[in-house]
């Protein structure tokens, strides 16, 4: 057996995978699309095939890895490798075996998390909290996730812990894709964000998002959508992220205040490309609502790019 281990980020609308050394050196990758239409098995296949092709990048058989780690969204029972509620993936409404499916398909012990989790964890292994002894990862994409290390050790409650999308910011508020009221992702979420910006359209607000989503072949306004809109000065998407910047720094303050942690990481779709650009002003935000303003946490953007989630994936294996 190698000493090389496998990572699978199991995305809604693409599949990266990686073989890695323990250290998480890369040796191969491979990514594919997520199927759109079918179900987990379908799902299963594709990331059978990913994977594979990444193992025969690094020049090494599925089944000669130490094993492999997929991080997965809806609700990934690391103890029986089970996924449920997956429902951004193709009918994944119900409970799936991933874990024990891959494992016959590739020959290999098979480890299932959560997707922002394990990404979270990588970036503490591996990237922006490398050193630390805890952190708060947030993860702002379509929604906004989270992950959580305390004293070196992941901290996942019972299974749920870590929802900062849906710590309340506003009582009452704006209708969450959750169904409830006034949480943070109802403001900072990338399909909260685009369902507020053609509500505005409808109202009659002029913007340039969707001319800039059609022009680039999107049906929807993916994070690349919204830079190149900021990039030409449109005046909604630029009020939109101050928006999102200001919920964010008032959820992310008011977590600091119960846990903490010695930093903040920001990830995420929208995280990677607006991290470092809007990070001044998310302290800024986050300053008015911190207990101990005299001791912030340290603001990070995570550092492993669009392979972290696969890398993070990986280091189930060890555990
Ligand atoms: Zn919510």
């Amino acid at each position: 057996m190698s000493d090389l281990r496998g990572g699978i980020d199991l995305g809604g609308t693409k599949i990266q995978t990686v073989v890695v050394a323990a250290d998480g050196s890369l040796s191969g990758e491979a990514r594919r699309e997520t199927p759109t239409e079918g179900g987990p098995a379908d799902v299963a296949k594709a990331m059978e095939d990913a994977l594979r092709e990444a193992a025969a990048a690094a020049s090494v058989k599925p089944e000669e890895l130490r094993g492999v780690g997929v991080g997965s969204p809806g609700d990934a029972d690391g103890a029986t490798g089970i996924v449920s509620g997956a429902r951004n993936l193709p009918g994944w409404e119900g409970s799936f075996p991933l874990g024990e499916t891959l494992a016959k398909a590739l020959g290999t012990e098979v480890r299932v998390g959560n997707d922002v989790q394990v990404a979270v964890e990588g970036e503490y292994a591996l990237g922006a909290g490398r050193g630390l002894g805890s952190l708060l990862g947030v993860w702002w994409g379509t929604g906004v996730g989270g992950g959580i290390v305390l004293d070196g050790r992941p901290w996942v409650g019972r299974g749920a812990a870590a929802e900062i999308g849906h710590t309340v910011v506003k009582r009452n508020g704006a209708r969450c894709p959750c169904g409830r009221r006034g949480c943070m992702e109802a403001y900072a979420g990338r399909a909260a964000m685009e369902a507020k910006a053609r509500r505005d359209l409808a109202k009659g607000v002029e913007t340039d998002l969707f001319h800039v989503m059609k022009k680039r072949g999107k049906d929807r306004l993916t994070s690349s959508v919204w830079e190149h809109a900021l990039r030409e000065g449109d005046a909604l998407t630029e009020s939109l992220l101050r928006r999102a910047i200001r919920y964010l720094g008032t959820g992310i303050a008011s977590a600091q205040n119960l846990l903490d942690v010695e930093a903040v990481v920001i990830g995420g779709g929208l995280g990677g490309r607006f991290g470092d650009r809007f990070m001044e002003d998310l302290v800024g935000e986050m300053h008015k609502h911190l207990f101990a303003g005299d001791n912030p946490p340290q603001m990070k953007v995570a550092e492993l790019g669009d392979l972290g989630g696969a890398i993070g994936a990986s280091l189930l294996v060890s555990r």
